[in-house]
């Protein structure tokens, strides 16, 4: 076995590495972007090395600098964890022209499944079954959308090199091709810098199902079965599980099978990802994609098999045999994972950035994994994936599992930036996903119930909002009262108010739905809380710390609070509710102005700029696409009106904020 490996990643999976690298007694060496400089990986690793600035270009994708770090150190191995370098092969031949060992699979192999289409050709004649499509060279424009006509429509073109769900385009019409071959084609080209497309048939209700497989030096492989990661937003995974949930016994078999043959056909070693999509009108599955590497869902496979995959990964790159052979692996219960996310469900899941002021975890145990590499404090930053942390676990059926998972999610506290818990919680809580019927279009279909848009808070919320502060109000009172001169002076009073029965309190909170009044009236040792025509017997049986215990109309309950800046994060009925506290005198109710905003929602590049100056628009139409993290963003026109001025160009980096166009509307 190696005694030390450098990581070249960030992040959770980094620190992965780093903990079964410390089980079994490997020094590891981490490196770190000058963004990552206090970030948790770092402390963890028994070194850190300074590789450059933020952006990835200029850290983590420095493949020689990382050998030299390496050599320097004294490492014998490198782990490329996922993203970054881990698919690429030149990196992978040059570690081993340095005689480091790359811990994955041959630079050949890599090389096989790095492209798609080249995949698809090389699948092709071992056999393993193809969605319908065109994977040639040949990129002629008028070419692919003659190919689309003849596979039919809808299709979907895909980046030949593309990962991550970008590149990736669903036409319907033959009328949309040219122009969504376009998007794809610039969004291929900026991300991995090949603009090579593939076109296939679009499968309209399948599932997404992947073989985790794992192969020696000795010519063995192995399948640890499935993965179902179907529940997916911008063709990429929210919530993973495995087993597949409705999988046969022969068919898991069978599956099982293709993907080791696949890996043998490209002479595969280590870990690897084949991932299938399954028609769920007829049973079919079809090859998509290889990935050559550790995959981020492999948490869900090791709860179910009690397997350690990094572990497989270390004692293959060393030359061991297979610790398991197929016929002792077993599944054991069933596993779920949820991918927690910086990024707004509302806003079509736009990436969010921002300081974790507050993240409270749930307890882990043998049942609740936590993977994460950011601790309270941290920031998400836009030069990375927006990943909090994985949830992961384990139930001895998928019922078990399910409620484990409702409850653990219920219990995550996450103030200073916006997540996707309260929706992962909905999803996880859905019938549909209950039920265990998935298909990637079950996000989209249910939308309205597991996104609900400005959601209004409800008169109990309200009520217990109006508690916190009535609390706040008081403690703040207290306090100022111990420290003054005077302790009975009438203005230090913190139970005046109480002590006359006619004496209210008017509190104003802001929503979604905008201002929301209250009005608390103290009666018999509790309150009336007043919100519109709704009055609620409320009492404040406890205040401690950032927690209340209430009891509303006979009902006991305790609520999370947690103040952050002028707002108010009330974590009850399992979801995070957010209020502002304002004055309505002072403060007004100044107008919002950032639904059609022409500023940049986040740092980004200009890709495209749709107008020119003087041009006249309409309403909604798109004028600018930015690319941002792992997306384009178009910003359209708020409102029709003239372009009066263009104010960057494409390939220019642009700020959060900043304005990108000058729009004279009509209004
Ligand atoms: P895929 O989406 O390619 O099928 P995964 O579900 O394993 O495979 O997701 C891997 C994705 O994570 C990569 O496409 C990459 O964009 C992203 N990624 C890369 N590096 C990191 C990192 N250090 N932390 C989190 N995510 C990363
Ligand atoms: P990536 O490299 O981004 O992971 P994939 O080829 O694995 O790209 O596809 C990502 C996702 O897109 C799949 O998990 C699936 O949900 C969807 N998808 C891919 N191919 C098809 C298809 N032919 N029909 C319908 N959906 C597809
Ligand atoms: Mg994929």
């Amino acid at each position: 076995m190696f005694d030390k490996i450098l990581i070249a990643n960030r992040g959770e999976i980094a620190c992965r590495v780093i903990h079964t690298a410390r089980q079994l007694g490997i020094r590891t060496v981490a490196v770190y972007s000058e963004a990552d400089a206090a970030a948790r990986h770092v402390k963890l690793a028994d070194e850190a090395w300074l590789l450059g600035p933020a952006a990835p270009k200029a850290s983590y994708l420095l493949g020689d600098k990382l050998i030299d770090i390496a050599r320097q150190t004294g490492a014998q191995a490198i782990h490329p964890g996922y993203g970054f370098l881990s698919e690429n092969e030149d990196f992978a031949a040059a570690c081993e022209a340095a005689g480091i060992v790359f811990i994955g699979p041959p630079a050949s192999s890599i090389a096989a499944m790095g492209s798609k289409s080249a995949a698809k050709q090389l699948m092709e004649r071992a056999q393993v079954p193809l969605v319908p499509g065109y994977h040639g060279d040949d990129q002629d424009p008028a070419l692919l959308a003659r190919e689309a006509a003849r596979i039919g429509f809808p299709v979907l073109i895909k980046a030949s090199a593309g990962g991550g769900g970008k590149g990736m385009k669903i036409v319907e019409h033959a009328d949309d091709f040219a122009s969504q071959l376009a998007s794809a084609q610039r969004e291929a080209l900026a991300s991995f810098g090949d603009d090579k497309v593939l076109v296939e048939k679009y499968l309209t209700k399948p599932r997404h199902v992947e073989i985790q497989v794992f192969a020696d030096q000795h010519g063995q492989c192995v399948y640890l079965f499935e993965r179902d990661c179907s529940v997916q937003r911008r063709h990429q995974k929210v919530l993973e599980e495995a087993p597949a949930p409705g999988m046969s016994e022969a068919q898991r078999q069978q599956m099982g099978d293709t993907a080791c043959n696949a890996a043998k056909a490209i002479g595969y070693v280590g870990a690897g990802t084949v991932e299938f999509i399954l028609d769920t009108l007829t049973g079919a599955f079809y090859f998509m994609e290889m990935n050559t590497r550790l995959q981020v869902e492999h948490p869900v496979t090791e709860m179910i098999t009690g397997q350690d995959l990094v572990e497989w990964q270390l004692r293959v790159a060393c030359g061991e045999p297979l610790p398991l052979s197929q016929s002792t692996l077993r599944i054991h219960g069933h596993a779920l994972e949820a991918r927690i996310y910086a990024e707004d469900p509302t806003k079509d899941f736009l990436p969010a950035i921002g300081k974790l002021q507050v993240l409270r975890t749930p307890a882990t145990s043998a049942q609740v994994r936590i993977d994460s590499g950011v601790v309270e404090g941290d920031e998400i930053s836009p030069y990375y994936d927006p990943m909090i942390a994985k949830l992961i676990v384990w139930g001895e059926d998928r019922p078990a599992a399910l409620r484990r998972m409702r409850q653990a999610l219920a219990e995550y506290r996450i103030v200073g930036l916006t997540t996707n818990v309260d929706f992962l919680a909905a999803t996880v809580a859905h019938p549909a996903f209950a039920s265990g019927d998935v298909d990637t279009g079950l996000i989209a279909r249910h939308r309205a119930e597991l996104i609900p848009d400005a959601l209004a808070a409800s008169p109990q919320v309200l009520a217990i909002a109006a508690l916190a502060e009535l609390a706040n109000i008081a403690q703040m009172a207290e306090q100022r009262r111990t420290h003054s001169d005077d302790p009975t002076s009438p203005w230090n009073d913190a139970a005046g108010w109480r002590l006359n029965e006619a004496t209210h309190v008017e509190l104003h909170f802001r929503d979604t739905s905008g201002d929301r009044a209250v009005l608390a009236h103290y009666r018999n040792g509790g309150f009336i809380i007043e919100i519109a025509e709704e009055k609620i017997m409320c009492e404040l049986l406890q205040a401690t710390d950032g927690q209340l215990r209430v009891n509303l109309a006979g009902r006991q309950l305790t609520a999370d609070i947690i103040h952050h800046e002028n707002e108010l994060h009330l974590f009850v009925f399992g979801q995070h509710h957010i209020l502002q506290r304002f004055d309505p005198v002072l403060d007004g109710l100044d107008e919002q102005d950032d639904a059609g905003s022409l500023r940049a929602p986040m740092p980004g590049t200009v890709v495209a700029v749709l107008v020119a100056a003087g041009q006249p628009v309409e309403k909604g139409q798109p004028l600018i696409v930015l690319e941002a993290m792992k997306m384009e963003h178009t910003i359209a026109a708020p409102a029709a009106g003239l372009v009066a001025e263009l104010l960057y160009q494409v390939g220019e980096r642009v700020n959060e904020g900043t304005e990108l166009i000058l729009l004279n509307t009509e209004t």
